[in-house]
């Protein structure tokens, strides 16, 4: 998939290379962040890039990784999609039909590999998430489990048998439809494709675009109780779908103080004592988690993607 230098071509000229050094970009919708390391403990180098047009935002990220003349060996990318992850596609490691303006159709991979030579993994952003918290944080150990993300949109990573499901495309979970009384609560939902879909519920642009407000400014006990609500249902759905030993919930929205605790007690509520936990259901503090990787989950997720993909390249 590579391609090969031209030795004339000054600047192709061989570059230092660290083959323990990996490389990975988390792409947003509002920011790629890259990064050079192998691990939470050595990202020598972060960097947050706005995200413009793929053209504008693509060349920012090849300069980073060309800035200091070290080479990565490899490359991980964590993305929003919805993407093309299937081996062999003609459209493999493109972002495909997005909401997001102008990224409807953009080959990621191709741009990176044609530009920096190396290998590139690449995998949806809360698969690479996921990946991050099951190497690092709060699913360790674990190898069936979700990580939920609920912020401007609504996303789950999912991990079955110790690999990120990926399939028609990939799991779609915000957009699953939940139950939804219309008489209680008349909004019709903020997303473009469903319109009361759990993202167009209970995603932070649903609250923005229901309550006039963002999240953050949101204060209103009834709102957040619903919100806990939807989310319950959601991962009630998730349960018994999939069936996870965990579920790692992070994301903007979920930083609302007292929020995680109210959707603990629902899905709990909802489950109605259906499955028999021995352990860890039983004790929600321990199956619905934060989070442990932060802010940096996207991007250490993209490292490990590279690392899990090329692993004869590390050290
Ligand atoms: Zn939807």
């Amino acid at each position: 998939m590579s391609t090969l230098t031209d030795p004339l071509d000054p600047d192709c000229a061989p570059a230092a290379s660290d083959p323990a050094l990996f490389g990975g970009v988390e792409a947003g919708g509002t920011k790629w962040v890259c990064a050079k390391g192998t691990g939470p403990g050595d990202l020598t180098e972060v960097e947050v890039i706005p995200t413009t047009t793929p053209s504008e935002t693509l060349a920012r990220v090849v300069e980073f990784f060309k800035r200091d003349g070290v080479r990565v060996a490899a490359l991980g990318v964590g993305s929003f999609g919805p993407v093309d992850l299937r081996v062999g596609s003609q459209t493999f490691g493109w972002i495909k039909k997005t909401a997001k303006p102008g990224w409807s159709n953009t080959n990621v991979v191709g741009a990176l590999v044609e530009e920096l030579d190396v290998p590139v993994a690449f995998d949806t952003d809360v698969n690479a998430a996921a990946l991050a918290e099951q190497r690092w944080g709060a699913a360790r150990g674990l190898s069936n489990f979700m990580y939920m993300t609920v912020g401007t949109g609504i996303g789950a990573g999912i991990v079955l048998n110790g690999r990120p499901v990926h399939g028609l495309v990939h799991p779609e979970f915000g957009h699953i439809l939940i139950p939804h009384d219309h008489t209680a609560d008349p909004f019709p939902g903020s997303c473009p494709f469903h319109g009361d879909c759990l993202e167009g519920m209970a995603s932070g642009e649903a609250l923005r675009v229901r309550y006039g407000k963002p999240a953050e400014q949101l204060d209103d006990r009834a709102a957040w109780a619903l919100e806990a609500r939807y989310l319950a249902i959601g991962i009630m759905t998730a349960v018994f779908a999939v069936s996870p030993e965990r579920v790692v919930l992070g994301g903007g929205v979920i930083k609302k103080p007292g929020l995680l605790p109210i959707v603990r007690t629902q899905v709990k509520e909802l489950m109605s004592d259906y499955i028999e936990l021995a352990g860890e259901v039983g004790n929600m503090d321990h199956f619905i988690v934060p989070p442990a990787l932060g802010d940096h989950a996207g991007v250490l997720g993209a490292l490990q993607l590279a690392m899990a993909a090329h692993p004869g390249l590390a050290k």
